[in-house]
Order: structure tokens, then C-alpha cells, then sequence
């Protein structure tokens, strides 16, 4: 894996999902180091000078393809101090700090996956996803929760793959408006299914083939991780069967 760098980047371009939600993209001034699909980023709003320390930052997924040395997108939810600041100061055009690459939350290729997401957490499956072709042949299933539909980020890019690929199984969890999206999902030639509520393994288990031989990728919300991490082993999924994005 590549030695983390630290770059400074520009705004290109920031997308208010609503709720609080945003997608940001990036423009490094020199090309990222090589970095896998699943692995994360310290971005810092702070100043920065690189002959001194590193400032206060967060972490966030890479959500851009590793293909993409020149660009890169992240997706944040606010939820605290700092993705509050990050909110009133980031803006096109403005100057960040990134450094890169980090973590081994990194899709085995030779396993059948079960990938959960709730929120932001889709950001560390969206490059795998959008990297994915019909020569798969092994099930991945993505689980995606959020809070409403307007907030499932990269739907049209999943549709799209799941309309592609038939390894590819996509469930999503609506806590509102779950109706309208079944109905709407409907009218695609292959329809992911869809379920009302937060992300539930008693809805999930029965879809699933040969789910004690799957390997469980969880990357979301602390108390989304916890939940389904205790319903895994309840169901007998032993701790190398399941791996965590650990947030804080
Ligand atoms: C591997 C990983 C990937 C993540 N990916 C995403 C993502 O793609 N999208 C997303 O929205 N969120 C992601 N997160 C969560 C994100 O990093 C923040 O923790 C979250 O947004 C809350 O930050 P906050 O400052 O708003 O909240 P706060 O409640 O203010 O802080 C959250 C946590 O940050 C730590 N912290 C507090 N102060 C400091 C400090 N001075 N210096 C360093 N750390 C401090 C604390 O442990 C605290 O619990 C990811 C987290 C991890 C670990």
C-alpha cells in the first residue's frame, strides 16, 4: 500500500443532498497516491503548514474510483463540532487539506460479500460498486439504508450496475418515504427490493444464499455497526466473517 501523502486540494464542486448531507469533490494539486476501494482520507479545514503539525481533521471514505488520480469525492454527513465547521467553510473554490491513503477496509475479491451501509457509510462501497462487471460472478449483495431516498447516494450508478450485473443483489431501507421508492423502483426490469425502517437483519437473512458462508462488510453509523454486529453473531456469523469500518 502507498506511504499517506498530504496534498492540498481546491472545492470543485459541493452538492447539498439536504438533511444535512453533502458530496464534495475534490481537485488535488498534484495526482493522489494509489489508494484501494475502501480506503480513507483525513480532510482538514484548518490552516496548514506542511513544515509544521497536522491539525485537527476527520476521516472520511474516498468515494471516488482509484482510476480518478486528478479528482477526488467524499461524502459527509454533519453530525458533530467539526462536520459543523465543515459545513460553513467549505465552498468552490476554497483551499483543503487531504492526507492519504489509510485503512485496510478493502473488499476481498474472491469472497461472497454482503456489504451494509447506512447513511455516508455507501461512500466506502461506491468504488468497488462502480468498479464491478457482468465477469463477477460471485454474489455481492449491497444492504443501503437511509433516512429518506433523496439521501441514496449513488442510486443512479447502483441501478445502473444492478441492472448490468446479475451477481449484483441491492436491498434498500427507507426510515420515510419507502412507498414511493418501491413504487418507482418498480418500473425498472429488475427491481431491487426495498424495505420500510432502518436496516434489519431479520429482513435481510432469508434473501440472502448460503449466508453463514458470506463475508459481512459494515460501514456506517456507530450504532447502526453495533446493532447489526450483535444480530450477525446472534445468527452464528463468527468475528472473521465480519468487518467493520469503524467509525467513531
Ligand atoms: C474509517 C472512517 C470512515 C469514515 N467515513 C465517513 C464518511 O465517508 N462520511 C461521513 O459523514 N463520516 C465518516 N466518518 C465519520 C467522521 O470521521 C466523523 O467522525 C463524523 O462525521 C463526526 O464528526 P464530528 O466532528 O462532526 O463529530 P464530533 O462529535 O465533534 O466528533 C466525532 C469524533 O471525533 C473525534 N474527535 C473529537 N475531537 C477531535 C480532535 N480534536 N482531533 C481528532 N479527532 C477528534 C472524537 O473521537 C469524536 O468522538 C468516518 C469515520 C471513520 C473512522
Amino acid at each position: 500500500m502507498s506511504l499517506p501523502r498530504k496534498i492540498r486540494c481546491a472545492v470543485e464542486s459541493v452538492v447539498d443532498h439536504g438533511g444535512r448531507v453533502y458530496s464534495v469533490e475534490l481537485k488535488p494539486d498534484r495526482p493522489i497516491p494509489v489508494f484501494q476501494p475502501g480506503q480513507f482520507l483525513h480532510l482538514t479545514v484548518d490552516e496548514f503548514d506542511p513544515a509544521g503539525f497536522w491539525p485537527e481533521s476527520r476521516v472520511f471514505s474516498i468515494a471516488s474510483s482509484p482510476t480518478e488520480r486528478n479528482r477526488l469525492r467524499i461524502c459527509y454527513s454533519v453530525k458533530g463540532r467539526y462536520t459543523q465547521k465543515m459545513e460553513r467553510a467549505i465552498a468552490v473554490g476554497r483551499e483543503v487539506w487531504i492526507k492519504l491513503p489509510y485503512g485496510d477496509f478493502v473488499i476481498e475479491p474472491d469472497q461472497e460479500v454482503v456489504l451494509v451501509a447506512g447513511g455516508t457509510g455507501i461512500s466506502a462501497f461506491a468504488a468497488f460498486l462502480a468498479m464491478l462487471t457482468s465477469q463477477r460472478t460471485l454474489p455481492v449483495t449491497l444492504v443501503y439504508g437511509a433516512r429518506s431516498p433523496d439521501l441514496l447516494l449513488f442510486d443512479e450508478m447502483i441501478l445502473g450496475q444492478h441492472r448490468r450485473i446479475p451477481a449484483l443483489q441491492v436491498v434498500f431501507f427507507a426510515e420515510n418515504g419507502a412507498p414511493a421508492l418501491a413504487a418507482r423502483l418498480e418500473r425498472q426490469s429488475r427491481a431491487p427490493q426495498c424495505f420500510p425502517g432502518r436496516i434489519s437483519l431479520p429482513e435481510i437473512w432469508p434473501l440472502l444464499s448460503d449466508p453463514a458462508n458470506r463475508l459481512f462488510y459494515l460501514a456506517g453509523p456507530p450504532a447502526m455497526v453495533e446493532t447489526l454486529c450483535s444480530s450477525l453473531r446472534a445468527r452464528g456469523a463468527t468475528p472473521d466473517r465480519i468487518r467493520v469500518d469503524a467509525w467513531e
